[in-house]
C-alpha cells in the first residue's frame, strides 16, 4: 500500500492530521449532474472508453452489470479498457478480483503507469465508485495530504462520467477537484442501479 501511494509508513499513519487543513482548501468550478439517459448518449457516441473502478464498485457489487455494459459498448464498436490503480479498493488486487469474477478479460486491464500516458486519447472515462485514486489534487494541490500520491489521470480524458452516490469524500477524506472540472459529469446513485439504467437504454 505504501508503495502504491508513494509514501513511507510514517507518512501514511500521520497524514490524517493534515486532512482538516486540506478540507478547508477552496475548490473552484461547478458540479454538473446528469442522468443515465444523458450518459447513454455520450457512451453511445464514444469510440473509446476507459473504465476506472474503485471501492464503490465492490460496495455496489456492480461488476456483473459493468461487464454487461462493456459487452454492449463493444457490440457498438467501442473499444473498452480498464485502468487499475494499485491501491483501488480496500485490499491489494481488490479490483482485479472483482473484475475476474465478472469474467472481464485480463488483456483489457491496464496498470496505472501503462495507461496514464494514453488517458487523453479516450473519448470517455467512466469512474465507478473510485475517488482518491483519480483525485488530481495529488498532482495539482501542493498542500493536499495526498499530494505526490500516484493517481490515474482520468481528468485528461475528453469526457469524464463519475458514478457515485453523493459528493462524499473517499477513504482519505479529501475533496476531489475532478468532480468540478468542466469535462466532468456526475451521475448520482448506487453504481449498480445507474449501470442498470444505462444498460436498459442500450437494450431499448
Ligand atoms: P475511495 O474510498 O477513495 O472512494 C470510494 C467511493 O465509492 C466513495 O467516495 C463513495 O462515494 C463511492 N461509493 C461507495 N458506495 C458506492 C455505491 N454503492 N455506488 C457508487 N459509489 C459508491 O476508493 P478508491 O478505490 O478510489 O481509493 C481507495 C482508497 O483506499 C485509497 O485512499 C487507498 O489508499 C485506500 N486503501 C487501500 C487499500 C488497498 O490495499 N487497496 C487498503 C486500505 C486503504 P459515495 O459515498 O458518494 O457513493
Amino acid at each position: 500500500m505504501c508503495k502504491g501511494m508513494n509514501r513511507t509508513l510514517w507518512h501514511v499513519m500521520t497524514s490524517g492530521l493534515k486532512v482538516q487543513e486540506a478540507m478547508q482548501m477552496k475548490l473552484e468550478g461547478e458540479v454538473k449532474a446528469i442522468n443515465p439517459d444523458d450518459a447513454y448518449y455520450l457512451l453511445e457516441a464514444a469510440r473509446s472508453v476507459v473504465v476506472v473502478p474503485g471501492y464503490g464498485l465492490a460496495v455496489a457489487q456492480a461488476q456483473h452489470a459493468l461487464k454487461e455494459l462493456q459487452e454492449l459498448l463493444e457490440a457498438n464498436d467501442t473499444l473498452v479498457s480498464y485502468a487499475i490503480h494499485p491501491v483501488a479498493g480496500r485490499m491489494p488486487g481488490h479490483m482485479n478480483v472483482l473484475l475476474a469474477e465478472a469474467d472481464v478479460s485480463y488483456e483489457q486491464l491496464f496498470e496505472m503507469d501503462d495507461i496514464n500516458p494514453r488517458m487523453a486519447s479516450f473519448d470517455v472515462a467512466v469512474i465507478i465508485g473510485a475517488n482518491d485514486v483519480v483525485n488530481p489534487a495529488a498532482r495539482e494541490m501542493a498542500g493536499s495530504p495526498i499530494y505526490g500520491m500516484p493517481v490515474i489521470h482520468a481528468d485528461e480524458a475528453r469526457n469524464v462520467l463519475v458514478l457515485k452516490r453523493s459528493m462524499a469524500t473517499g477513504f482519505a477524506g479529501v475533496e476531489n477537484p475532478l468532480f468540478l472540472k468542466p469535462n466532468c459529469s456526475m451521475i448520482f446513485g448506487d453504481a449498480k442501479e445507474t449501470l442498470g439504467a444505462i444498460i436498459r437504454q442500450f437494450s431499448d
